[in-house]
């Protein structure tokens, strides 16, 4: 049944011009399918460049929102338009707009978890990946608002020395991660390495070795010479590090890091939305080229 779904898949991707985008966490048999699998980055860079007709995105809203912002030409469907992501709605444009108005001067810095109106209110973008390089490439004198994440801010704000102004939004997922997650595993897996998301609780991050993007735990494992490496974020991730550097064991930090939105895209979800060509991604201009200014700003660094 799941080699006929994919069948069909790759029947459609030919037909439809269509290119396959899969974020690290989702489902094993979605990143199977993909053609590429990545962190928000390495995605949002992916879809800047294809020459594909149409971007399937096997994700959340604003991974696919990005997508289409970078590429609004294109046809961007997300397979399940529920697949939200619950940080990235616990700020609004209007929130955003009002918080602005208590630091005159003030540089937002929003993570890509966001909605397209909020990164259009914004002044650059940053992803787990460069949140660090973003913060450290604003002008000293200027106050920075750093939305929606405060884990993600407050990781930025020790490693770049900055003060930030943090909003209280945080993922529901890596909440779900605690130090006594880390003290365990330290203490069955001694030899082994820490490795957590940006997102986690600073505690978290500071009783690992490493704090790190999806895409940064991937290259990590590739040169890591241990045996095992502890892995504390969604745990979707565990099956890209098996398939590509299956020498290494790979222990979830616990297995309550599962985020339900990321799980909402199946394979069946994929042929349906390709076959109906929904449901597509839809931004009004005017809030799309601002956006863009916030992402492309962020891709240029
Ligand atoms: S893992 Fe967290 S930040 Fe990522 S989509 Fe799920 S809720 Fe949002």
């Amino acid at each position: 049944m799941s080699e006929d779904l994919v069948e069909q898949i790759a029947k459609l991707r030919r037909e439809l011009n269509a290119i396959i985008l899969a974020h690290n966490y989702q489902r094993p048999e979605v990143q199977d399918v993909a053609d590429y699998t990545g962190d928000s980055l390495e995605l949002s860079r992916k879809a800047a460049t294809t020459d594909a007709d149409v971007i399937v995105f096997c994700g959340v809203h604003f991974m696919a929102e990005t997508a289409k912002i970078l590429s609004p030409e294109k046809t961007v469907l997300l397979p399940d338009e529920e697949a939200g992501c619950p940080m990235a709605d616990m700020i609004t444009a209007d929130q955003l707009e009002q918080e602005k108005t208590k630091y005159p001067g003030v540089q937002v810095v929003c993570y890509v978890n966001s909605s397209a109106a909020v990164k259009a209110g914004s002044d650059i973008c940053c992803t787990s990946a460069n949140a660090v390089q973003v913060v450290q490439a604003i002008d000293r004198d200027r106050p920075i608002l750093f939305v929606p994440d405060q884990y993600l801010g407050h990781y930025a704000m020790r490693r770049a020395d900055r003060e930030m102004q943090l909003w209280p939004g945080y993922c529901p997922t890596h909440m779900k991660i605690g130090i006594k997650d880390v003290f365990r595993k330290r203490e069955r897996y001694p030899e082994a390495k820490v490795l957590v998301h940006p997102e986690c609780r600073p505690d978290v991050i500071d009783a690992a070795d490493e704090a790190l993007s999806t895409g940064g735990i991937i290259r990590y494992a590739r040169s890591y010479q241990g045996s095992t490496l502890i892995i504390g974020t969604e745990t979707g991730i565990l099956h890209r590090l098996n398939k590509e550097n299956p020498a290494v064991e790979y222990v979830p930090i616990t297995k309550r890091g599962l985020c339900p939105n990321m799980k909402r895209i199946t394979l069946e979800k994929v042929l349906w939305s390709m076959t109906a060509m929904r449901p597509k991604i839809e931004i009004p201009e005017e809030i799309r080229r601002r956006a863009l200014k916030a992402v492309q700003r962020m891709l240029r660094l």
